[in-house]
C-alpha cells in the first residue's frame, strides 16, 4: 500500500468527470463511484484487502464494487453457485465460529450459537427468493413485468449479540439478491467478524472465481460506520443493532433497512397449556442467554394460573426470585444508574448473574424469574441477560394492555400461551409487531421449531419485518405494449 491514496484517486476521477464540486446528489455520486471504484481497484497492490478485508472504507467499497459488477453481469446460475458453496463451506466451522463468537465477546453459550449458526446457513432463502416476488400483468395494452435486481453495494452493520449469524445471513441475502456487502462489524466482535468475511471471501472465490464480494476494514469503530454510511459507493444501509445505531442510519439520507432493538413481552392466559408453556418460556427466554432481540423478554400471567406457572416454569430450570432484598442485589449489579443494562452482564448465564450477585441457588438454573411491576427497570429495559420479569395481572384484557406498553411501540416481537382463538387473534392484530409467535418458544418465529425462512435482521421500524433476499433488492418494471397477452 506505499504511496497509493485512493480517497484522492477516487475524488480526482469524480471530480474530472463531472467538473462539479463534490455537492451532488447521492445517486449522480454512486454512478459516478462505480467508475473511479474500478481505477482506484486497479492501482492497488496485489495484497491489498487480501480475504475482504481493506486497510481503508475506500479501497474496501471500490473492491466491492468491482466485484459486484462482475456477479451482475453473470448468470443467475453462478449466482446460485456462490451461494450453494457458502452453505456448504460454512457449514462444517459453525463449531468454530461459535467458539470464537464466545471467547471474543464473552456473551452467550456455544451450543446456542452454533443452532443458531446452522439454522442461517441452512434455512436463509437464496436467489429462489426472487422468482417468488417476481409479478407480470397482461392485458389489453400488453404485458408488464416487475423484477426485483441489485442496489450495488450494501453497507451493512452488525451487532456484537449475533456476530457470526448476522453476516451468514446478510451475506446469503444480499448476494442473492445480486448485490456485494461492505459489513461494519461492532469493534467487540471484530476478529470473530473479520475471521468469518476470510472464509466468505475464500468459500466464493473457490466457488466462482470472484474476490471481494464481502468486504471489510482492518479497524472497525463507530467513526468508521459513520463513514460508511454516507460514503456515496454505499447504495443501501441495513443496519442490525440498537436504537443508537438505526437512528443514525436514518439520518444519513440514504435509503435504510432498520432491524433495531425489541422487548417481546409473553402473555399467559388461564386458557393456556401450562406445562408447555413453562418450558417454551424457559427454552426460548434461556437461548444463547437471552441475547436474541426477538427471545422473551417480560412474562405478563393472568393470576389466576400465576401459580402453576411459576411451578412450570421452575420445573423447566427456571429460578423464581422473589424476596425484596434479592432483588434489588441483581438490579444492582446489572442494571446502572443511566437505567440501561451494565453490559459485563449483557449475554451472561443465570448461574454467573446468581453468583456475582450473592443470590443464594442450587443447581444449574438456566433462567432467572424475578416477582415484578410493569413499572419496574427489568420489565422496562432491553435487559438481554436470561433475567426474565414475572408479571401478575387480573385478566386478559389487562395482559394485552401491559403487553402493549412494555413492547414500547417497537414493532419487534410478541408472544402468547392460549388456546382462546378470539383472545390470540386480537392480541396478533393489536401488538402489530414484526413477528407474534402463539404457543411456542420465541425462535419458533424466525424459524426454528417453527415453519418459515430464518433471518437474523427483522427490519422493525421501517417495517420490512423478517427480511429476505427480495428485501435487498429493487423493484422495477419493464413494460412491453401491445403484446404478449394470451387471455
Ligand atoms: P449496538 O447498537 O451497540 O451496536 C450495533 C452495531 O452498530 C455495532 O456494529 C456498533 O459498532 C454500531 N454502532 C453502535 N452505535 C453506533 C453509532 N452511533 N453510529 C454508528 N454505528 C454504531 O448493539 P449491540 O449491543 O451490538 O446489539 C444488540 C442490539 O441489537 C439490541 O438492541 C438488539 O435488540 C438489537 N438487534 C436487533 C436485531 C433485529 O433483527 N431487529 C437483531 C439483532 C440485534
Amino acid at each position: 500500500m506505499e504511496n497509493f491514496d485512493v480517497e484522492a484517486i477516487v475524488a480526482k476521477i469524480i471530480n474530472g468527470e463531472s467538473g462539479c464540486s463534490k455537492a451532488q446528489s447521492a445517486v449522480a455520486d454512486s454512478q459516478k463511484f462505480r467508475s473511479a471504484a474500478e481505477a482506484a481497484q486497479a492501482a492497488l497492490s496485489p495484497t491489498a484487502g487480501q480475504g475482504g478485508v481493506f486497510d481503508t472504507l475506500d479501497e474496501a467499497v471500490a473492491a466491492a464494487h468491482i466485484a459486484q459488477d462482475k456477479l451482475f453481469h453473470s448468470k443467475l446460475d453462478r449466482r446460485k453457485q456462490i451461494v450453494e458453496a457458502i452453505r456448504e463451506g460454512l457449514l462444517p466451522l459453525v463449531h468454530e465460529m461459535a467458539v470464537r463468537a464466545v471467547e471474543e465477546t464473552g456473551m452467550g453459550n456455544v451450543a446456542d450459537k452454533e443452532a443458531k449458526n446452522r439454522l442461517a446457513i441452512t434455512n436463509t432463502p437464496g436467489v429462489e427468493d426472487l422468482d417468488v416476488a417476481t409479478e407480470v400483468l397482461t392485458g389489453d395494452y400488453g404485458m408488464t413485468l416487475y423484477e426485483y435486481t441489485p442496489y450495488g453495494v450494501i453497507g451493512a452493520i452488525c451487532p456484537s449479540t449475533n456476530p457470526t449469524e448476522t453476516v451468514i445471513c446478510n451475506a446469503i441475502g444480499m448476494i442473492s439478491a445480486g448485490n456485494a456487502v461492505y459489513f461494519s462489524p461492532h469493534p467487540g466482535a471484530k476478529k470473530t467478524s473479520q475471521w468469518l468475511i476470510n472464509e466468505v471471501n475464500r468459500i466464493v472465490s473457490q466457488a466462482s472465481g470472484i474476490e471481494n464480494l464481502i468486504v471489510t476494514i482492518k479497524e472497525p469503530s463507530i467513526e468508521a460506520a459513520q463513514a460508511m454510511m454516507v460514503h456515496p459507493g454505499i447504495n443501501l444501509l441495513v443496519v442490525t443493532g440498537g436504537p443508537g445505531v438505526v437512528n443514525q442510519a436514518m439520518r444519513s439520507g440514504k435509503k435504510v433497512l432498520g432491524a433495531g432493538a425489541g422487548n417481546p413481552p409473553v402473555i399467559v392466559d388461564e386458557t393456556a397449556d401450562l406445562e408447555k408453556a413453562g418450558k417454551d418460556i424457559v427454552d426460548g427466554a434461556s437461548f444463547d442467554n437471552n441475547l436474541p432481540c426477538i427471545a422473551e423478554k417480560n412474562i405478563v400471567a393472568v393470576s389466576s394460573i400465576a401459580e402453576y406457572l411459576l411451578y412450570n416454569l421452575q420445573k423447566n430450570g427456571a429460578i423464581y426470585i422473589n424476596k425484596p432484598e434479592d432483588i434489588k442485589k441483581l438490579e444492582a449489579l446489572t442494571v446502572t444508574p443511566k437505567q440501561s443494562p451494565n453490559k459485563d452482564y449483557v449475554g451472561r448465564s443465570a448461574v454467573k448473574i446468581l453468583t456475582d450477585a450473592g443470590v443464594a441457588f442450587t443447581g444449574q438454573p438456566r433462567l432467572i424469574v424475578v416477582e415484578s411491576q410493569s413499572t419496574d427497570p427489568f420489565a422496562k429495559i432491553e435487559m438481554l441477560m436470561p433475567i426474565i420479569p414475572f408479571i401478575r395481572v387480573p385478566d386478559f384484557d389487562c395482559a394485552l394492555q401491559v403487553a402493549l406498553e412494555l413492547e414500547h411501540g417497537l414493532h419487534h416481537t410478541a408472544l402468547m400461551h392460549s388456546t382462546n382463538v378470539n383472545r390470540l387473534n386480537l392480541t396478533a392484530r393489536e401488538m402489530q409487531t414484526s413477528i407474534f409467535v402463539k404457543n411456542a418458544p420465541s425462535y419458533a418465529g424466525i424459524g426454528f421449531g417453527g415453519e418459515g425462512p430464518t433471518t437474523f435482521t427483522i427490519s422493525t421500524p421501517t417495517g420490512e419485518g423478517t427480511t429476505s433476499t427480495r428485501c435487498f433488492a429493487r423493484r422495477r418494471r419493464c413494460v412491453l405494449a401491445g403484446a404478449f397477452s394470451m387471455k
